[in-house]
Formats: structure tokens, C-alpha cells, sequence
């Protein structure tokens, strides 16, 4: 590539499409002149932030002077502690966003390696490959968005240097045995890394029938995100970790940016993490949030997805207005929720659990948009 000019960039850059957010409620309310609208797009958490959390932010405002220290050492002993892992595992990032972009950055190498996914996938998968300059093989989920682990590896080769794997799958809810991830992981080739993205296995009826968290050390070609926005609800804030390979671990944090992870994010994830009340409390709400809307939604002639996660896929049924016009006029209506036309879904929708006066009025909303025809 040539420089032709002070404001030119690399290819990837120029071709690059950025991450489309869900709407957010200011954005909503001014568009419609609403005072008050339901935020149901975006899987956070239905019950805000932690209260310990808060507190937290509260007591060490004063310190946003200062820098963080290097490493963030508290975080990284309390997650380990928490997840009974070695310490030497744990990087901790500015939202798991940060841990995927440096894996992919860590580990392949541009024109030369590639990375294989699920398609559709979560999009800073993509985003960041492109990014990069690192080819990203995708293979379809089956019809039923089951995963086809032979498919993935049959884009395998010597080259790829991470397999991205979410589960709970975002935007399905799908989860896998645990068995069929370990299956996986032993076939894969020795030197590539298989990606768990656990945003949302807590939300999971049984945990541990889904994770391989827990068989971790056993598996030395496995790597698992999570992130404090979902159900520690602190998505503002920016706070992700990874549990991976030691060495792996050791040069993630050579080459992550110093400061990454906020003095304020640190305190409050470390209060989140010791606010078991608040969690259990989340976790009650969205699974019995999940239960009552998927009742709701089949009861309208919805087909719903089964979901481990805190939000369920669904299609609206034959001879209701377009999933599209649904969107629209829910957000008119003041509940904002998500079309997956970005995610190449254009007739499916994904709704997040709210609390259950949310749920009553996105069912009761979805009640006079579906009967109205
Ligand atoms: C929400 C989400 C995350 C979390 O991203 P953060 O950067 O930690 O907010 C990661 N992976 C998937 C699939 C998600 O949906």
C-alpha cells in the first residue's frame, strides 16, 4: 500500500463497518417524545448495578486521579479465588471486548493465520479479524442453531489460531453439553486455542452442565471469556477477564495497554464479586423472567427459542406485521428491543429480560401489536 496521503489508511480500515450498537433510551425518548421507555436490547441487567457496586464507585471517586495499579492484582487474586483457578490465569480487560481483540492480535498472524467461528457470531469476532488483517472462517449453525462441530472443523487447518465458540450462543440462547465442547476441544490440532465466550453461562439452569470452566487444567488448548456487564450489571463500566493458558496469560498482559481496566472499574468489579445477594437475585429474575416470556411469546404464536441466557430469540408468527415493523413500533410504543438483521436474521427478534413489570409490558405491548394483525 502506498501513502498517498496524510488522512489515508490501511484496506482493512477503509472497508471496515463499524459495531452497531443497540438504541439507547435517550435516543429513544427524544425520537418519539417519550418519558419514559423500556430498555430490552442490549442483555443487561434488569436490576442496574450492584448495590455494593455503587457504594464502591462512591468511596473511591476520589481516588480517579490516580493511576490504577499495573496489573490489576486485587481483581486478578478475588476472580481467581472466585473461580478457584490459578491466578496466572486470569487477565483482566476493558470489557471483554478488549480480551477478544488481543487474543486475536496475540495470537495470528496477518495474511497468515486465520480464525474460525460460528456464523452467524457475535460481530467483534469478525470485526476485529478484519481489523487485523486475519481471514475469519465461518461455517452455518444447523437450522436450529445446534452447533455443528464437524463443520468447524473442517475449516481447521495448521493456520488457525483461535476457534471462537459463545455459549450460551448469542443471539440463539443455544448451549451445548459440556461433552460436545470437550469433544471439540480433544480434535481439534494441539496448537490451536478453542474460545469459550461464557458472556452468559451463569444464566444457565445447571452451570455445570455447560461449562468446562470447572475441567479447565485439563484442557491446555482452552481459553474462557467472561465479563462483569451481564450479570454483575456493569456493562457502563467496561470490565472482562479471561481464564487462559499461563504463558498465554503472560504475554496478554506484556501487550495489553497499561491502564486499561479503570481504578473505579476495579473497585466496583471487586465489590460485585463479593455481592452474592444482588447476583442471586439477578439470576432468580432472568430465569423466571425467561420462563414467563417464553410462555408469553408461544402464547401469541411466537416461535421461541429455548435459551440458557438472560434473552430468547423469537419469530413472530405468519400473518403478523414483519419482524422489522414489530421493532418499529415497539420502540414507538417506548420498549426498545433487538432486530437481528445485522446478525443476517431479518425475521427474528431478541428480547433481554427486564423486571417483571417490564415483561408484563412488553407482553401485553406484543399482545395488542400481534392480535392487531
Ligand atoms: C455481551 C457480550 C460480551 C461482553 O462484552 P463486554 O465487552 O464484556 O461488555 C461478550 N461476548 C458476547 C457474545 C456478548 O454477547
Amino acid at each position: 500500500m502506498l501513502l498517498t496521503r496524510p488522512d489515508s489508511v490501511r484496506p482493512e480500515v477503509e472497508a471496515f463497518t463499524p459495531y452497531t450498537p443497540g438504541l439507547s433510551i435517550d435516543e429513544i425518548q427524544e425520537r418519539y417524545g417519550l418519558n419514559q421507555v423500556i430498555k430490552m436490547a442490549s442483555n443487561e441487567n434488569p436490576l442496574g448495578a450492584s448495590p455494593l457496586a455503587r457504594a464502591a464507585i462512591e468511596r473511591h471517586a476520589a481516588k480517579a486521579f490516580r493511576y490504577p495499579q499495573g496489573g490489576n492484582p486485587r481483581l486478578v487474586a478475588a476472580l481467581a479465588r472466585h473461580h478457584g483457578v490459578d491466578p496466572a490465569r486470569v487477565v483482566v480487560g476493558n470489557g471483554s471486548d478488549e480480551l477478544i481483540d488481543l487474543l486475536i492480535r496475540t495470537r495470528a498472524v496477518p495474511g497468515r493465520h486465520n480464525v474460525a467461528a460460528f456464523s452467524p457470531c457475535f460481530s467483534i469476532y469478525a470485526l476485529q479479524s478484519r481489523f487485523c488483517g486475519v481471514e475469519l472462517r465461518q461455517t452455518r449453525l444447523k437450522e436450529d442453531f445446534a452447533f455443528d462441530c464437524n463443520a468447524l472443523l473442517k475449516l481447521v487447518d495448521g493456520e488457525t489460531a483461535l476457534v471462537f465458540v459463545t455459549t450460551p450462543d448469542n443471539p440463539s440462547g443455544y448451549s451445548p453439553p459440556a461433552a460436545e465442547l470437550k469433544k471439540l476441544a480433544l480434535a481439534l490440532p494441539a496448537a490451536c486455542l478453542l474460545v469459550l465466550d461464557e458472556a452468559y453461562m451463569d444464566f444457565a439452569d445447571d452451570e455445570n452442565a455447560h461449562s468446562l470452566l470447572p475441567e479447565l487444567s485439563a484442557f491446555p488448548n482452552i481459553a474462557i471469556i467472561r465479563t462483569f456487564s451481564k450479570s454483575f450489571g456493569l456493562a457502563g463500566l467496561r470490565l472482562g477477564y479471561a481464564l487462559l493458558p499461563p504463558r498465554l496469560a503472560d504475554y496478554l498482559w506484556r501487550v495489553r495497554l497499561p491502564f486499561s481496566v479503570n481504578i473505579l472499574a476495579e473497585e466496583a468489579g471487586l465489590a460485585a464479586l463479593s455481592d452474592s445477594a444482588f447476583r442471586e437475585e439477578s439470576l432468580r429474575v432472568v430465569r423466571q423472567g425467561r420462563e414467563t416470556l417464553s410462555r408469553g411469546l408461544r402464547g401469541l404464536g411466537c416461535q421461541v427459542w429455548p435459551s440458557q441466557a438472560n434473552f430468547i430469540m423469537f419469530r413472530p408468527p405468519a400473518g403478523s406485521p414483519a419482524a422489522r415493523d414489530i421493532f418499529e413500533r415497539l420502540l414507538r410504543m417506548g420498549i426498545i428491543i433487538r432486530p437481528l438483521a445485522s446478525y443476517g436474521l431479518p425475521d427474528l427478534l431478541r428480547v433481554s429480560m427486564g423486571t417483571a413489570e417490564e415483561n408484563r409490558r412488553f407482553l401485553d405491548a406484543c399482545t395488542e401489536l400481534l392480535h392487531a394483525g
